[in-house]
């Protein structure tokens, strides 16, 4: 187009047809969103579903997600994809700490999300008490299609402010971590004196009312 081609109004809806203007941090956003590798990793059932997300049927590849990564380095997303054991949390958690941020997680299914119907012992109720989970997929098995849709709901959060810390995206106010006696650290408790307090309030050690303890209160009388 040469100068003088178009003008006015014309030339004012051309440009706005024809160029665009965002923030790099928008930019960078929004190239994140469009190529989230999820770890390679597989809890329990869910697990199968996860997998049947990158076939045919489904084609994650259409949201950029289809290079599952073997070395938690190149993934960016942990797809908690089944129920978390008690021995298997601190496992997944150091995947989780390994990965580079920013790193985001899905909790698919009912166990991994709240303990599902394994309320015993054995499995974590709720994988949120030892991560921070970016999105819930309830079901049990979720279908592809929910995990999918659970992939964009992710992707939406990432266009927003991904490199905001878990606080800020979870709105956990009031749970950072500061030295002891730092300023703005919550007050400090005279522990000993607790300690003495709480000692006093069981009598000797033991339990004030327990066999022991009447135990040894009835021989101080005899004695
Ligand atoms: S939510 Fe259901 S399918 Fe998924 S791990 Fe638990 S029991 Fe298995």
């Amino acid at each position: 187009m040469l100068r003088g081609d178009i003008e006015g109004a014309d030339f004012e809806r051309y440009v706005e047809d024809a160029v665009g203007l965002t923030t790099l941090d928008r930019a960078l956003n929004w190239a994140r969103s469009q190529t989230v590798f999820p770890m390679t990793f597989g809890l329990a059932c869910c697990a199968i579903e996860m997998m049947s997300i990158v076939n045919a049927r489904y084609d994650v590849a259409r949201f950029g997600s289809e290079a599952f990564r073997a070395s938690p380095r190149q993934a960016d997303l942990l797809i908690l994809s089944g129920r978390v054991s008690i021995k298997m949390a601190p496992v997944i958690r150091r995947i989780y700490d390994q990965m580079l941020e920013p790193k985001w997680v899905i909790a698919m299914g009912a166990c991994s999300s709240s303990g599902g119907v394994f309320s015993n012992y054995a499995v974590v109720q709720g994988a949120d008490k030892f991560l921070p989970i970016d999105v819930h997929v309830p079901g049990c098995p979720p279908r592809p299609e929910a995990l999918m849709y659970g992939l964009i709901k992710l992707q939406r959060k990432i266009k927003g402010n991904p490199d905001d810390g878990w606080r800020v995206r979870y709105g956990a106010h009031g749970t950072e971590e500061y030295p002891y006696g730092a300023a703005g650290a919550p007050p400090d408790v005279d522990l000993q004196k607790l300690i003495a307090e709480r000692k006093k309030q069981l009598g000797n050690g033991r339990p004030p009312g327990s066999i022991l303890s009447q135990a040894t209160t009835a021989g101080a009388r005899h004695a």
